[in-house]
């Protein structure tokens, strides 16, 4: 169960409404039931119910079961999609280890606002199924000319686009070798030419492709993250 508070032996946690309710009637907990936690700093630990009140709940952390553990550093930054496959997007890259989920709007994107608090209780859910530490960091949503602008030099931005004959994405990974990177998938409409032409021309971006076939969007980040995934093993 994802908290934001610290973890520590002896500590109490209070849960709101929305998690009291899943432990007590979904999960079908009672008081001096242990639930594990973690809160992406102190690692997974053991904590008990002390007891539910309406619409809440309050916990004391027990033992540490696992410490926090190195995670992967991988950015993904993607058009944003409609509904369910925004939602998709989200969970997945969760699973596949994303420390970074930046949504950028692109000339072609459509929709052209972001449900930050749905992405992120998407995110924490897939955490948390997944048994990952961490939330992957939501970053605000901006045009993409502006999240590049202050783009670390250090880190490679492999930009996933069907036209074109760029490399596959798994031989341009395999040259690059292992560094800070993220990954750049469009929207529904694919990017404009213009798009194309500018990211190219910065230094950090590698054109990269996924095959000969137009994948979906959402299909397109977990094609990448899988070929990241494999390549890195994190
Ligand atoms: N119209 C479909 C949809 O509704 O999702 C296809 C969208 S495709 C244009 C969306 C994005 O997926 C592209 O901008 C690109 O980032 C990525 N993509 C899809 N197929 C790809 C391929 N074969 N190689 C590299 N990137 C690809």
């Amino acid at each position: 169960l994802y908290v934001e508070s610290p973890l520590a032996e002896g500590q109490s946690v209070g849960l709101d409404h929305e998690r009291a309710h899943f432990l007590r009637h979904v999960l079908r907990l009672d008081r001096g039931d242990a639930v594990a936690v973690f809160n992406g700093r102190d690692g997974e630990w053991r904590a008990v119910i002390d007891g539910f009140g309406k619409g809440w709940c309050s916990l004391t952390v027990a033992q540490q079961r696992r410490v926090q553990s190195a995670a992967p550093d991988l950015w993904l930054l993607f058009a944003p999609l409609k509904k369910g496959r925004i939602d998709f997007v989200a969970e997945k890259a969760t699973e596949m280890g994303v420390s970074r989920l930046w949504p950028v709007f692109t000339r072609r994107t459509d929709p052209n606002r972001v449900n930050s608090d749905r992405l992120r209780a998407n995110a924490i859910e897939a955490a948390e199924q997944c048994e990952r530490l961490s939330v992957p960091e939501l970053v605000e949503p901006l045009p993409l000319a502006r999240a590049l602008a202050d783009w670390p030099a250090d880190r490679r931005l492999f930009l996933c686009a069907e036209a074109g004959n760029a490399r596959p994405i798994a031989e341009a990974m395999r040259e690059t070798g292992p560094c800070p990177a993220a990954l750049l998938i469009g929207p529904e409409g694919g990017f404009d030419q213009s798009e194309l032409d500018e990211l190219g021309k910065l230094p950090f971006v590698v054109p990269v492709g996924l095959g000969p076939r137009i994948l979906r969007a959402d299909t397109a980040v977990v094609a990448a993250l899988a070929c990241w995934q494999s390549l890195s093993g994190d």
